[in-house]
């Protein structure tokens, strides 16, 4: 079978791509050091616990394993903590990737997909963003991304290695089968937290500002579920591994969603209302970040088919109640 060395596959995106290569045929190899991965999400190929800041560790298992490609999951990923501590961003995240991409081409592996993330778009007022937008990020985290990105182009000329950027707009949902799903500590997404306090686990939901430019006043974001992310990482490595060139895509749903509206969207699918309080905007939030996923719809063949506002809060509640559940040892 084909390795495919996954960093930061322990993690939420990552697990969830790691059951989409194994259902495709491929053989992950997950490297994580589990700080914010999960062993228990490791289902689907080996784990290989290290970190990317220790060189002889990803030296050693690229030049064991020798994968034919990798997907980069793995990065410190709270844009607060990243204003106040920048340093281990850049020190964690873009060290990290050097020693990977380090490894990769001493072992002649060719072929690296990067999870990048909109926010290299930064403050954009496209209605419908897509790859040509002037990239602007207004954080230490998006800088660190787009850093990455640029870092990847200069691999290319030196080693021959290819890459594939795929700009991620909101991760969301669970896989459909519970076996995985997302547990952050801290959480910090919108509906995690709203499933929290709509059960009362949390005590309510604060809404970060609602006097935006939109239509009710709260952020419009592009909701694109995990499994649509996973498939698309699938769809990208198969690309590379036939020769295909570097590119970079866009993945999100193609539509826009309230803060609001995924709130009712909640509170329907819970069957209780989501108690809200209205606060101040968080520094640094677009009034709106949408995607136009033409490119990887035409390039890719790929379609986000999980990612129906409903489909995404039903799969997160499925994982919500399984998860609390089996954590309480129930
Ligand atoms: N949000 C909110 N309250 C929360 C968490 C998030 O109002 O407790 C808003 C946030 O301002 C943004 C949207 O929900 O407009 C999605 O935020 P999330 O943190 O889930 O993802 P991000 O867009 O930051 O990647």
């Amino acid at each position: 079978m084909t390795k495919i060395l996954v960093t930061g596959g322990a993690g939420y995106v990552g697990s969830h791509a790691c059951k989409a290569l194994a259902a495709a045929g491929y053989e992950p190899v997950v490297f994580d050091n589990l700080c914010a991965g999960h062993d228990w999400a490791v289902k689907w190929g080996v784990l290989e616990v290290g970190d990317l800041l220790d060189r002889e560790r990803i030296n050693e298992v690229v030049a064991a394993h020798k994968p034919a490609g990798a997907i980069h999951f793995a990065s410190l990923a709270y844009v607060g903590e990243s204003v106040t501590d920048p340093g281990k961003y850049w020190r964690n995240n873009v060290t990290g990737a050097i020693n990977l991409c380090d490894a990769l081409a001493a072992a002649e592996t060719d072929a690296i997909v990067f999870s990048s993330s909109c926010t290299v778009y930064g403050l954009t007022k496209a209605p419908f963003i897509n790859e040509a937008e002037p990239v602007a990020p207004i954080n230490p985290y998006g800088n660190t991304k787009r850093a990455i990105e640029i870092m990847l182009a200069d691999y290319e000329v030196a080693n021959g290695m290819r890459n594939t950027v795929l700009r991620y707009f909101n991760a969301a949902g669970c896989d459909a089968d519970c076996e995985i799903g997302e547990v952050h500590d801290p959480e910090t997404h919108l509906i995690p937290l709203a499933i929290a306090a709509a059960t009362g686990d949390r005590e309510c939901l604060k809404i970060f500002g609602t006097d935006y430019p939109t239509a009710d006043g709260t952020c419009v974001r592009d909701y694109v579920h995990v499994t649509d992310l996973a498939n698309a990482h699938v769809r990208a490595v198969g690309r590379m591994l036939d020769g295909g060139k570097s590119d970079i895509f866009n993945l999100g749903a193609g539509a826009g969603y309230s803060v609001r509206e995924v709130i009712d969207a909640v509170g329907r699918v819970v069957g209780i209302p989501v108690d809200v309080i209205d606060d101040a905007r968080r520094a640094g939030d677009p009034a709106r970040l949408v995607a136009n996923i033409s490119h990887a719809q035409q390039s890719l063949g790929w379609q986000p088919e999980h990612s129906s506002l409903d489909n995404i809060v039903s799969t997160a509640w499925n994982w919500y109640r399984a998860h609390t559940v089996a954590a309480q040892g129930a």
